[in-house]
């Protein structure tokens, strides 16, 4: 039939419910709350906030985010102008009255005459009709299950294990080199496709004793049983023993530093390539539970990055997510089962902002493709189009993560100034860029928009 079958009633699916409802599209949405609790969920509202009540940054010309909002306002999207009427005082970031925000999301679709919303669990991949599944982070054991037989073990984690994010620009090159372990690889770029810090043994002690002392966040209650093989957090490894980084992620050995050829390192910290276009370096191995602010101090003590600025920082937690990059065309449909999208948390992009953006985009397109009007995906130069193209071909399969959007997915703008300097006016070409790309491709569109 031509009906859409939305599973989860959170910030994606309420958006793509929506969205696809306006186009004309019959819709029911599956969520499995109140009969079915998670750890985090409080209510049988759809579109609940889990946690904090921010939308974070409304600055749509400086920040990733805020320039998200605006891309979501423009397409008439429900989390956007909710959040707008239960908006709260937040200085520059976008805050709601968390209950008040979720019953009149719940009451918008409700009463939208193309929306039913069915409760319930829903426990299998469907076979055949048209469905998104919107089942975030803490996506039932039952449907994870279904989805992992289906992908296989290694395409669906349920922790993420979030090493910090470095913009490659703020590292200090008179101090790092690009250098693969042993010079491994058959092309140049392979053979350095790592950046290094290295460290004397006083600035490597210093670090542990600094890691030990910093300030952690504990688990949810109900979040985890304990650590999961090879990813334990940095601090985790570091009370192991003082030795154990240098034998560890941080070992010294394979590695020549050109900018001081005659003392070999006592420890190194090397950063990896996290996108294709190059301007993020995850730091290997750091996946941490340290608090942010901690996170911040700590890692500028590595040598080269005492200025870096950090894209995101690195966290642990229960998060159900699919490998995106493998498993999913720019469409968002299951490359396997082409009838099935996926979108929100679950497709790896992290926050409720990214989520509603992916679902938008995912209601959008099903209803496109329901309706006999295919759609293109969004623009490459937008945030919504950023994000995409990271999760489903941006990023490193193998070492995929969940990410939040930010400048570092956009594509340079030419003839700009780099570097901390030039960084507002490059800010501001980006969201110009992306705001305009953004119009065009809503016009292009318009005309699948009924409502
Ligand atoms: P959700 O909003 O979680 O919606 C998924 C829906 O699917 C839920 O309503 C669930 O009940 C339903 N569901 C699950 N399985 C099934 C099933 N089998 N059948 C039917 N329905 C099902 N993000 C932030 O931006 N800020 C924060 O402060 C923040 N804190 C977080 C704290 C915790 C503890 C967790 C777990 C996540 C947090 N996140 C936070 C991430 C946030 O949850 C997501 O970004 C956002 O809610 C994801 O939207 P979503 O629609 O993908 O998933």
């Amino acid at each position: 039939s031509n009906t859409l079958h939305i599973v989860g009633g959170g910030m994606a699916g309420s958006e793509a419910a929506w969205q696809a409802a306006n186009m004309g599209v019959q819709v029911v949405i599956h969520e499995m709350r109140p009969k079915v609790a998670t750890f985090a969920h409080q209510t049988g509202n759809l579109g609940e906030m889990v946690c904090s009540n921010s939308f974070r940054s409304d600055d749509d010309e400086q920040n990733a985010v805020g320039l998200l909002h605006w891309e979501m306002r423009a397409a008439n999207g429900l989390i956007m102008q909710t959040a707008d009427k239960h908006r709260l005082p937040a200085g520059g970031a976008l805050a709601v009255d968390r209950d008040p925000f979720a019953e009149s999301v719940t009451a918008a679709l409700k009463s939208h005459p193309n929306v039913t919303v069915d409760y319930g669990e829903i426990t299998e991949l469907p076979s055949d009709g048209h469905w998104i599944i919107a089942t975030g982070p803490l996506t039932s054991a039952g449907l994870g299950a279904a989805i992992q037989a289906e992908t296989g073990a290694d395409s669906l984690a349920f922790f993420d294990a979030i090493a910090p994010i470095v913009y490659t620009e703020s590292v200090n090159m008179d101090v790092a080199w690009f250098q693969s372990r042993y010079d491994k690889g058959e092309t140049e770029a392979e053979q350095k496709a790592y950046l290094n810090c290295p460290m004397t043994e006083a600035q490597y002690e210093a670090f542990i004793v600094a890691l030990l002392a910093a300030d952690k966040t504990e688990f949810h209650e109900g979040e985890t049983a304990g650590y999961f093989d090879g990813c334990l957090p940095i601090e985790v490894m570091a009370e192991r023993g003082r030795e154990t980084l240098r034998f560890g992620p941080m070992k010294p050995v394979g590695l020549t530093n050109p900018h001081d050829p005659d003392n070999r390192p006592h420890a190194v910290v090397q950063l990896r390539h996290d996108n294709s276009l190059g301007t993020l370096m995850n730091i290997v191995g750091f996946q941490t539970k340290m608090k942010y602010g901690a996170q911040t101090e700590v890692f500028k003590m590595i040598p080269g990055l005492e200025n870096a600025s950090f894209a995101r920082l690195g966290g642990i937690h229960r998060n159900t997510f699919i490998n995106s990059p493998t498993l999913l065309d720019n469409q968002m449909r299951m490359k396997a089962k082409p009838h099935i999208r996926f979108a929100g948390q679950i497709t790896g992009v992290e926050g409720y902002v990214e989520s509603a953006a992916m679902g938008l985009l995912a209601g959008r397109l099903a209803a496109a493709e329901i309706l006999g009007q295919p759609m293109e995906t969004a623009p490459l130069n937008t945030a919504m189009g950023a994000l995409v193209h990271h999760i489903t071909g941006g990023a490193e399969a193998k070492t995929f993560q969940p990410m939040n959007v930010n400048f570092g997915l956009f594509q340079p703008v030419d003839g700009l100034k780099g570097g901390r300097r030039g960084r507002k006016d490059r800010y501001k070409a980006y969201t110009d860029r992306a705001k305009a790309d953004w119009t065009a491709w809503l016009a292009t569109n318009e005309s699948s928009i009924k409502v």
